[in-house]
């Protein structure tokens, strides 16, 4: 029987990770840990990624909103970012002497690609004078045409900091709809969606109920409106992760990507994680093998035309300061 070499960690994803699966990603995670010191690099991986990439060799892990305000407190040379390609952009454009990897460049979102610069300057021509408040899930040519960026977690103390009537928000149609129900300042919205989030229903939540009698159900605010309306607490996954550990509810649905309720389960195993869920494909190009390539070969780099990654980090450094 092969011997495990890397115990201590399995220990804690040992609820959510087979054994059988365990050891075969105990190679490529022993030779990522390696190649971290070797290189002088940190990985930074969004909650969406899968357990053994989360828990196994992540140094620094959270939701956009987290990974954006640790990005810039990295020393390292060499940071992997194990997420998708706004965020390598976006830890670019916080660490622009530092070289930035991602696995996959073509791990996309479909939000980042609902919109771009030339949208943004046709809704200003029709709405003289509104800010335009970005969602971080935009490229950086996107960022760069906007008054400030916004996460799911702070997306309302955001468009309240501006101090007007009437905002741009884009493109997220449904976060936006989310946000408006909770503050009096008008939010224009776009037509993107979350492809993961979009497909959760009402009448979902409705059958996990019958199904599993007193369960908690948390909402991403990507979800649709009348999806977070059946829901019982909505929040940034963040958010979600701190309300599982708090209040520790005997069950709880998460209406998230999947990895989500992976990753939070492993540190709350006395907590009944009830699925359905939506897989990610984007995130989902992620994965310990191109990890352990990037830092083997330094591909892929992340660069940003000077011009844009100026404009576009005043917009993502003046979120950080509300
Ligand atoms: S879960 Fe949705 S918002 Fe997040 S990267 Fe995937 S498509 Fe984009």
């Amino acid at each position: 029987m092969t011997t495990m070499r890397l115990p201590e960690l399995y220990e804690r994803v040992s609820k959510i990770i087979p054994h059988p699966d365990w050891m075969l990603f105990e190679d490529d995670i022993a030779a990522i840990l390696e190649l971290k010191r070797e290189k002088n690099a940190v990985i930074l991986a969004h909650n969406y990624q899968t357990p053994e990439i989360f828990h196994g060799v992540a140094d620094i892990v959270g939701d956009s909103l987290a990974l954006a305000r640790k990005a810039v407190d990295v020393e390292a040379d060499v940071i992997v970012l194990a997420g998708v390609h706004f965020m390598a952009e976006t830890a670019k454009l916080l660490n622009p002497e530092k070289t930035v990897l991602i696995p996959d460049p073509g791990a996309g979102c479909s939000l980042a690609d609902s919109i771009t610069p030339e949208d943004i300057a046709l809704l200003r021509a029709a709405h003289p004078g509104v800010p335009v408040v970005t969602y971080v899930n935009t490229s950086a040519a996107v960022k760069a045409v906007s008054d400030i960026c916004c996460t799911s977690g702070n997306a309302k103390q955001v468009v309240e900091s501006l101090g007007v009537d009437r905002v741009l928000m884009l493109p997220d149609e449904y976060l936006a709809q989310n946000v408006a129900r909770e503050t009096d300042v008008e939010l224009i919205a776009w037509k993107g969606h979350c492809e993961v989030h979009e497909l959760f229903t009402p009448q979902d939540v409705r059958s996990m109920r019958e199904a599993y009698p007193g369960v908690i159900v948390l909402a991403h605010p990507e979800c649709p409106p009348e999806v977070v309306a059946e829901a019982d607490f909505s929040g940034s996954t963040a958010v979600m992760s701190d309300f599982v550990g708090k209040q520790k509810p005997a069950r709880v649905l998460l209406l998230t990507e999947c990895s989500m309720s992976d990753n939070v389960a492993a540190n709350h195993p006395d907590v009944e994680f009830v699925r359905p869920c939506n897989l990610c494909p984007h995130m989902k190009k992620i994965s310990l093998a191109n990890i352990r390539e990037a830092l083997e070969t330094g591909r892929h780099e992340v660069t940003i035309d000077p011009a844009i990654a100026q404009d576009a980090r005043r917009a993502v450094e003046r979120m950080l300061t509300v």
